[in-house]
Formats: structure tokens, sequence, C-alpha cells
């Protein structure tokens, strides 16, 4: 009897983890994070973020340079 509320203690806390690994699995692995309401994109080359109004776009891509945009 004791094995049993063990058994159902241990499988509580392994759905437990499942389900808190599923939910933070979840969250996007942002390409773009908010700071203080600016909007940070990440550069495509040298993955530096920057505020997305001084980024430079190309081909869909966020770029932090003319250099990394290769203009
Ligand atoms: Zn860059």
């Amino acid at each position: 009897m004791v094995f049993k509320i063990v058994f159902l203690i241990i499988a509580l806390v392994l759905v437990y983890l499942f389900f808190f690994k599923l939910s933070r699995g979840e969250t996007p692995k942002a390409k773009s994070k908010k700071l203080e309401g600016e909007i940070m994109v990440e550069c495509a080359a040298c993955k530096t973020f920057v505020v997305d109004k001084d980024a430079i776009i190309k081909d869909g891509q966020f770029f932090c340079s003319k250099e990394c945009a290769k203009l």
C-alpha cells in the first residue's frame, strides 16, 4: 500500500516535470525580443540584436549594418 502511494507521487512528479518541460519548450525561440517598448531584431550575419528601426532589411532578413547586409 505504501509502495502504491510512493509510486503515485513519483508518477505525479514525472507528469509535473513533463508538463513543465513541455510548456517551457513551447515558448518560441524568439528571433526578436521586446526591450522597453522597442523591438529588438537579430542580425542574420553576426547575431547581434539591434533595434528594428535601425536594422537593415534585406531579403526578409534583418541586419545590423550595411557591412552585414553586404550592401
Ligand atoms: Zn550584423
